[in-house]
């Protein structure tokens, strides 16, 4: 029997509540996005603000014009990611600067950002790498003692936490979140942006809408008809739909529930896979919650076969996997922008040549478990 990388859990209760915005007549933005805002500020912990948006990259790029980023400015990012985390700081005109990742977590490197940070460097946008909290205190560290802001890659990470607070509850400048189909979450479509920032949740719900604000407008001339509103910036189309909201929040009743059982699914993987030439991903520290989002595995040195003799098996058992991610640096526009080479980046390099994501989702069978599991011990002990 074949197994998917992925396959989504989606009950008649997300079914039914989108069918019911559907029949409800308004489609757009509208009571559905400000019920997932505040239930999903309240799923991290309360005390910041929501702001949804149509997905992880524009919620990143409205963070980072809130955060005033332009060219001229230089925004570390890690080389081990999917490109948007970097391409959000080509939109501002701003320079995306490389750094590599940790062996163990596979998380943006303090000490390399350290050697990365120039006068010109304003703000650190770390991954939270397959759902494992970067090292958050050491960024923080780094980013307080030179002035920068942190924008928070969340795509993997919910639901997560970090030394006892969810992800996202950590007072960095913004924490941005993915719905797409194929996170741990999803709207079809759509992110959020979470926020303990006043100013910076103001200025994100007006730009991810054209630059309307209303408050403003109301402000000058006084109570005004509900057509009236001000445009106050040159802002973008980014806003969420209530069909995805609606779905969001029906999704966001099982997130914890679906996070325990691919839990359950990574620690029947590190059982079972612990004795072979592998290196499996780290536990989290301490009673922090990983997302699991990624399960991804390094064939050691010791190793009998290499990726593509790996690819090979699990091709032949109809298994599904994926890598996460070639490096940005061996992506031509970086490469060829910043000159990268692989020698720059030994971790993130050597990860990727070994590398290999397995199936990790929350609808998964033990009896699929135990599948991938054969086939890996077959193809490596
Ligand atoms: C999926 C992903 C994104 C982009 O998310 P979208 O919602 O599709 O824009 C950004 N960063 C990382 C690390 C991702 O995995």
């Amino acid at each position: 029997m074949p197994v998917p990388y992925f396959r989504l859990e989606l009950g008649d209760d997300e079914i039914d509540a989108v069918v019911g915005v559907l029949k409800s007549g308004w489609l757009t933005t509208g009571a559905q996005c400000a019920a997932f805002e505040r239930e999903f500020a309240a799923a991290i912990g309360g005390g910041v603000q929501a702001i949804a948006v149509n997905s992880n990259t524009s919620g990143m790029h409205l963070a980072l014009e809130a955060a005033n980023i332009g060219p001229g400015d230089e925004v570390i990012v890690p080389d081990l990611t999917f490109t948007a985390t970097a391409e959000v700081v080509r939109y501002l005109g701003a320079e995306a600067v490389f750094v590599d990742v940790l062996p163990d977590t596979l998380c943006m490197d303090p000490g390399d950002v350290q050697r990365a940070i120039t006068s010109r460097t304003k703000a650190i946008i770390p991954v939270h790498f397959g759902g494992l909290c970067a090292d958050l205190e050491a960024l923080q560290a780094l980013a307080d003692k030179h002035r920068l802001v942190i924008i928070e890659d969340a795509a993997h990470s919910f639901p997560a936490s970090y030394r006892g607070k969810m992800v996202g509850n950590h007072n960095t400048f913004a924490t941005v979140f993915s719905f797409y189909a194929n996170k741990t979450i999803t709207t079809g479509e759509g992110g959020m942006i979470v926020t303990a920032n006043e100013a910076v949740a103001q200025r994100c719900r007006v730009m991810r809408l054209h630059g309307i604000d209303r408050d403003a407008f109301r402000r000058f001339q006084g109570d005004s008809a509900a057509w009236a509103y001000d445009i106050v910036a040159p802002g973008f189309k980014y806003n969420l739909t209530d069909m995805g909201a609606a779905l969001g929040r029906k999704q966001l009743e099982r997130a914890f529930d679906m996070r325990d059982r691919r839990t359950a699914i990574a620690d029947a993987y590190r059982q079972a896979l612990g004795e072979l030439p592998l290196e499996l991903p780290p536990a989290p520290p301490g009673n922090d919650l990983h997302a699991w989002h990624l399960f991804p595995i390094r064939l050691a040195a010791a190793a009998p076969i290499d990726r593509p003799g790996l690819e090979a098996a699990l091709n032949a058992a109809g298994i599904g996997y994926s890598v996460h991610y070639t490096p940005l640096h061996r992506m031509t526009y970086w490469k060829e922008r910043y000159s990268l080479s692989d020698n720059r980046f030994p971790v993130a390099t050597s990860y990727f040549e070994r590398c290999l994501s397995l199936p990790i989702f929350s609808s998964m069978t033990q009896d699929e478990v135990q599948q991938v599991v054969s086939v890996i011990r077959d193809a490596v002990a």
